[in-house]
């Protein structure tokens, strides 16, 4: 039996606000309990909500970046449910009429040998205000709240179920994550709570029309759970379809350590939570002047950004631009800090060595970033340094695996350029013909036999030979030009 799998994400992300979606009181992460909850965020009687702006903005910047529908008006609902977390006993939420509608984003879907895109369809994206927090570690045999969360600001973005594998369902939780990031509508930061995924999960057999029941799996707070705990679900749900029995509507939650799902609550319908339309708050307007005013301060898109990378142009002194692989563009624009630098790199060097500047970034930059677990904001490289570095393999002082040492020595002292290192440590690589024809013609006389060897057609012989040349001059010799004058030598004897 062939299934089909079909998986459609809704992702809370919190929006970069100083304040709060209704009220004054500050968002900061990590305060003292209950210190940043005011009037508004406690729900004390006759206190009235107050639309922040800002937060509207943020909105309205997501729905451009995906080509959505921005509506005006759109209508704020009261969600209602008891929650000892949620102490006016409804969340104000969008209901019938969200701030956007429709939209797509644009996933690469990662396999090894091809890349192919995919798009996946936004249903829509609505501002809704967080919850508090109960707090059940040792509090004298209590829980205690923390209204701190209430009523900060998320953007809730409901995808189509247009996924059809939990690794397109990880690969669009991270474009978007990558976009909100790029156009400073969040943090993403996902160990705060400001990013986190529910996956709605359901099988059905190939060729059905019809979808499968869905359970919904709450609150994925990394996307290497977010990828265990859609791969559970559909592991569950074959065992219980192939065995004979059905699925039903459910909420569940992921146990990380025991990677398996169980059930939170049977599914609520949308009538449980008896949504109206919340009296204290006006039916948002949004004029499309303010709409172009925020389309014009935005900067490119990580995807048009990709394009551009992988893209490539012919200038007018015939030079060819950019033109890198998707893998090195995707790697490029997974955040726009690394877009950032490599542009401030490419800028300097030339488009035209736009690959040479990649592979530095990605192969030296990002790897001892990873290593030290640091961020490229805060490289002890920075992109002139590295640009420096590279101006002098692209005037040939020195070769590629020189500047390998050099820049392992330029990350340990931040601050000292290529070019001292250079200097100071004597590593300009030797150019001149008559040095190396010198060293050549030494190397030779010393290695009669292995000469005999190549000439003989042993071709391991030659780079014995080679390897003489460079060991005499301290790696120093232009690796290109010992090659062409030892071959010529051995020629002439
Ligand atoms: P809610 O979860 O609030 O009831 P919806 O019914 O609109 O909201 O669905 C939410 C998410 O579930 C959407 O991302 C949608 O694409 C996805 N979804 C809906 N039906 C299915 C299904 N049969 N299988 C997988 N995902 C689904
Ligand atoms: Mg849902």
């Amino acid at each position: 039996m062939k299934w089909e799998i079909v998986i459609g994400l809704e992702v809370h992300t919190q929006l970069l606000t100083q304040s709060k979606l209704f009220s004054g009181a500050s968002t900061i992460f990590g305060g003292t309990p209950n210190a940043q909850a005011c009037a508004i965020d406690i729900a004390l009687p006759g206190v009235l909500p107050v639309l922040n702006r800002g937060v509207v903005e943020l909105a309205i910047k997501f729905g451009l970046a995906i080509g959505a529908q921005i509506n005006s008006p759109s209508i704020f609902a009261r969600k209602n449910y008891f929650y000892p977390d949620l102490p006016k006993g409804y969340q104000i939420s969008q209901y019938e009429l969200p701030i956007i509608e429709g939209g797509h984003i644009k996933i690469q879907k990662e396999s090894e040998n091809e890349d192919k895109e995919k798009v996946i369809n936004i249903t829509r994206a609505h501002l809704e205000e967080d919850a508090g927090k109960s707090l059940h570690e040792d509090f004298h045999g209590m829980t205690g709240i923390d209204l701190n969360r209430a009523g900060t600001p998320l953007l809730e973005i409901v995808s189509e179920p247009d996924m059809r594998s939990s690794e397109e369902a990880v690969a669009f939780a991270k474009a978007i994550h990558t976009l909100v990031r790029w156009i400073g509508i969040s943090d993403g930061n996902m160990e705060e709570g400001s990013f986190r995924c529910d996956a709605n999960v359901s099988i059905r057999r190939l060729g059905d029309k019809k979808l499968g029941t869905r359970r919904e799996i709450k609150n994925l707070n990394s996307f290497r759970f977010l990828q265990q705990a859609i791969e559970c679900e559909i592991e569950f749900q074959k065992y219980i379809l192939k065995t004979g029995g059905s699925i039903q509507q459910a909420t569940v939650l992921f146990d990380s350590n025991k990677r398996e799902t169980h059930v939170m609550r049977s599914k609520e319908d949308a009538h449980d939570y008896r949504y109206f339309p919340d009296p204290d708050l006006l039916p948002l307007q949004i004029s499309s002047d303010w709409i172009e005013e925020i389309r014009a301060s935005m900067i490119e898109s990580p995807d048009l950004c990709f394009s551009r990378f992988i893209g490539s142009e012919i200038e007018s002194n015939g030079k060819v631009t950019y033109a890198l692989s998707k893998y090195d563009a995707s790697i490029l624009t997974s955040d726009i800090d690394t877009a950032n630098y490599y542009e401030e790199v490419v800028k300097i060097i030339g488009r035209e060595d736009a690959k040479l500047c990649a592979n530095w970034v990605i192969e030296e930059v990002i790897a001892h970033l990873n290593q030290d677990n640091i961020s490229i904001t805060v490289s002890p490289v920075s992109p002139k340094q590295l640009a420096g570095l590279i101006l002098r393999i692209c005037d040939e002082t020195i070769s590629g695996k020189t500047a390998k040492v050099i820049f392992n020595e330029m990350w340990g002292a931040p601050g000292i350029s290529a070019d001292t290192i250079i200097k100071e440590k004597g590593l300009k690589q030797i150019s001149d013909n008559s040095a190396i024809t010198q060293i050549v013609d030494e190397v030779i006389f010393n290695n009669s036999q292995q000469v005999a060897d190549y000439c003989s057609g042993k071709e391991k012989a030659f780079n014995f030979l080679i390897g003489q040349v460079m060991k005499k001059t301290k790696g120093k010799a232009n690796p290109s030009q010992v090659h062409e004058i030892l071959k010529e030598r051995i020629k002439k004897r």
